[in-house]
């Protein structure tokens, strides 16, 4: 099996170098990752200006790009064979609910969708540095394994929680759907040094209203999250209110 390993922490991230080498157990793997972190840049693709992609070893790459871009050039132009699948993480803190729209690392294993490729997105669930990468890498390795066996549905891509807990103490793994994120205001305005007003976005807190079936809901009591998306975001249930408006 040949696997492609990206995300959006950067290159030199310690979720990226954990999966890589579980990963290494379960088949060929070749890395493609952004040089630096770009997480939170979504599903974006660099139109404007060029990439670099600088070789770091057989078959490692750090490209001057979003993940979106990693994937894109890893798949058509840089790697030695075409992936199998595509496995993106392990991202420093969690992608849950109405947070995977702004996700890199879940945009990657989109990407990857698109180009019909199966692959699935991988978090570890902490606050800080985080210290299990090494519970999710093993978590990753066997899903791995059983997407290559099995085959994921079409169009469909997997987000995978990781609760930040030593492999053992893993509760079994959960399929649940994208949770609700509660908003609080977490922007902080301030004065610079020369008087000018700025604002700055803050470290979100982990805030989700607590439904049952939710990726949420899972992480918080100990199980691994896995939550399938797909990239058509009609609402098939609001047709009919529409219709009603006359508007065809
Ligand atoms: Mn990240």
């Amino acid at each position: 099996m040949k696997i492609l390993v990206t995300n959006d922490d950067g290159i030199h991230a310690p979720g990226l170098l954990s999966l890589a080498e579980a990963l290494r157990k379960v088949g060929e793997v070749a890395v493609v990752a952004p040089d630096r972190e770009r997480s939170a840049v979504g599903h974006a693709l660099t139109l404007h200006h060029p990439l670099r992609a600088l070789q770091m070893g057989p078959d490692i790459f750090a490209v001057d790009g979003t993940p979106t871009d990693c994937v894109n050039l890893g798949i058509h132009n840089l790697l030695s064979f075409k992936p199998d699948i595509v496995v993106s993480g392990i991202n420093r803190g969690a992608n849950l609910g109405d947070d995977v729209t702004y996700s890199g690392t879940v945009a990657a294993a989109m990407e990857a969708t698109l180009m019909g490729i199966p692959a699935f997105a991988v978090s570890l669930v902490t606050q800080g540095m985080g210290t299990h990468y090494d519970s999710a890498a093993e978590f990753a390795a066997r899903l791995t394994r059983q997407i290559h066996e099995r085959g994921l549905p079409s169009d469909t891509f997997l987000n995978v929680n990781v609760p930040d807990l030593p492999f053992l103490d893993l509760l079994p793994s959960s399929i649940t759907s994208q949770g609700r994120r509660r908003y609080e205001g977490n922007i902080v305005g301030k004065l610079d040094p020369r008087g000018q007003k700025y604002y700055w976005i803050g470290s979100a807190e982990l805030s989700f209203l607590d439904l049952e079936g939710t990726d949420f809901h899972a992480v918080s009591r100990g199980h691994v999250s896995i939550t399938p998306l797909h990239l058509d975001l009609t609402n098939y249930t609001s047709f009919q209110v529409l219709r009603d408006w006359g508007l065809e």
